[in-house]
């Protein structure tokens, strides 16, 4: 079995609320991203426990490109016990609190993605206060709660380079398929002028910076 599918098996094994068709596109359109652009710098905000790193890492191995994969690893709001995607096998029983950094760093080494795969662990906007890189590739996935989500898109949607690839996740055009803010940050993309659409995979969105 090749390198590729073997991540690509992996990756569908990973904990996660990535469905295998937008996973798998998301790994197809980073593959397209690498072949146009050798040595990139790609981001991704919110880790979980390293699924879509998976996707994207894989591309990102073949194009001699390096993935940030950024989270606090605390979880976000929905994730938070009573909520609807609470999982308590990912609460630390030290501290009682969500942790989901020990399952994604399991992931990515299981995965052989260690040089690939870079961990950023902390708040998203602190991050992104003090990265300077552009990017070639962005994939937004983090915090569904309108202050989060709006705050990801103001710190880090203006570091994706002229030509580079934004893709973002559970963008739902129906109310009732989901919630908004993903929605709202993906239509201020297009109507700022500065990304058009690319593609589209169930809930997740491409992008292209112009
Ligand atoms: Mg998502």
């Amino acid at each position: 079995m090749s390198r590729r599918q073997q991540l690509l098996d992996l990756a569908r094994e990973v904990k996660g609320f990535m469905p295998d068709n937008e996973g798998l596109a998301l790994h197809e359109i980073a593959r397209t991203v690498g072949e146009n652009n050798l040595s990139g710098t790609w981001l991704e905000v919110g880790a979980w426990c390293g699924k879509s790193a998976i996707y994207l890492g894989s591309a990102a191995e073949e194009s001699q490109s390096v993935l940030y994969s950024l989270d606090h690893h605390r979880g976000s709001e929905e994730n938070q016990a009573g909520w609807e995607h609470f999982d308590e096998t990912l609460i630390d029983a030290a501290d009682g609190r969500l942790n989901t950094l020990p399952h994604w760093q399991r992931s990515i080494a299981q995965a052989e993605l260690e040089s690939t795969v870079l961990g950023l662990v902390g708040p998203s906007v602190v991050v992104a206060q003090h990265f300077n890189q552009s990017l070639d590739l962005l994939f937004i996935d983090g915090g569904h709660g309108h202050e989060v989500a709006w705050a990801d898109y103001h710190a880090w949607t203006p570091k994706v380079r002229s030509g580079g690839t934004l893709l973002i996740h559970d963008v739902f055009e129906n109310p009732s398929d989901g919630g908004r803010p993903p929605y709202e940050i993906y239509r201020a993309c297009i109507d700022s002028g500065n990304f058009v659409d690319l593609t589209a995979e169930g809930s997740l969105r491409a992008l292209r910076a112009v």
